[in-house]
């Protein structure tokens, strides 16, 4: 058994709220400057090389990489050898999303009830937690402040059983491509392929801390990735909608098995600035 005292997450979720909200991903910068090369129109070029210019100017001067500061998300896989002392994860957990909020200073964006009163909870709480029970006595906390203009873009559908490999890529890029400029592109797609109704849109959502160069380890998924990634650049919406051939930067996927009626499609759509980290405790 190993002990963890849940001081020690909050201090990791504070400071990756903070950094990740001011520092673009290494990883996200160099596919950005990739797409600028390969970049075929000047207009979409030019406004690549105002998000480069964006992501310098917030880390050197402490600004936020976006107005829209994002709702904190946390995948927490925690193993089951790890006993938590100190105050409840969660409390801990929506401490430091309240604190973040409030000493980054980072825009308040959640409301506390959806449709009548919308009033502002002020504090970016309650962060969306998703828990995870693993072996072992590692905690893993996958992080993102996720922007609402690419989650309002994120859909998902129960396909048909029968569905060819091709279905599913024109209906991944048809749906990519109506979003048009909404999402913020250039963008990342994570992709769910089964489980059922509320697990493909997590497993489409957790793709998006894949590594953005990377592939699927079934070859055959793989080419599905690649071709998703080809057909909505192929389509020109591109860059803030400006055209060119950079709409998608990476599309990722994670599959489960699915019953044998089903077959569930989920994509979430992660715009440019990405803000996402993992901690492992
Ligand atoms: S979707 Fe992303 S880039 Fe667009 S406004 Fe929201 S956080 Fe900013």
């Amino acid at each position: 058994m190993r002990f963890i005292d849940t001081s020690l997450i909050y201090t990791a979720v504070y400071e990756t709220i903070c950094k990740i909200s001011f520092v673009c991903d290494p990883q996200l910068h160099e596919a950005i400057l990739e797409a600028q090369h390969r970049e075929t129109e000047d207009l979409p070029r030019e406004i690549l090389g105002m998000i480069i210019q964006n992501h310098n100017y917030a880390s050197e001067d402490i600004i936020p990489l976006c107005q829209d500061t994002g709702t904190t998300l946390i995948f927490a896989e925690i193993g089951t050898d790890i006993h938590f002392s100190g105050k409840p994860f969660s409390e801990t957990i929506q401490a430091a999303t309240a604190d973040a909020q409030h000493d980054c200073p980072l825009r308040a964006s959640i409301v506390l009830e959806p449709i009548f009163e919308r009033n502002n909870s002020k504090n970016n709480c309650p962060a969306v937690i998703h828990y995870e029970l693993v072996p072992g006595d590692k905690l893993r906390l996958l992080v993102a402040q996720k922007g609402g203009g690419a989650e309002n873009m994120s859909f998902m559908k129960m396909l048909s059983p029968s569905a060819s490999a091709d279905t599913i890529v024109d209906f991944v890029a048809e749906g990519v491509i109506a979003a048009g400029s909404r999402p913020c592109p250039p963008l990342i797609l994570g992709v769910g392929i089964g489980g059922n109704f509320e697990e493909a849109p997590l497993l489409a959502k957790k793709a998006l801390f894949l590594d953005l160069n990377g592939h699927h380890q079934d070859p055959r998924y793989a080419e599905l990735e690649k071709r998703i990634v080809a057909k909505i650049n192929h389509a020109g919406c591109g860059v803030q909608g400006f055209g060119g051939n950079n709409t998608v930067l990476s599309a990722r996927i994670i599959t489960a098995p699915c019953h044998i009626a089903s077959l569930p499609v989920a994509v979430n759509l992660q715009c440019h600035v990405h803000r996402h980290e993992e901690i492992i405790i």
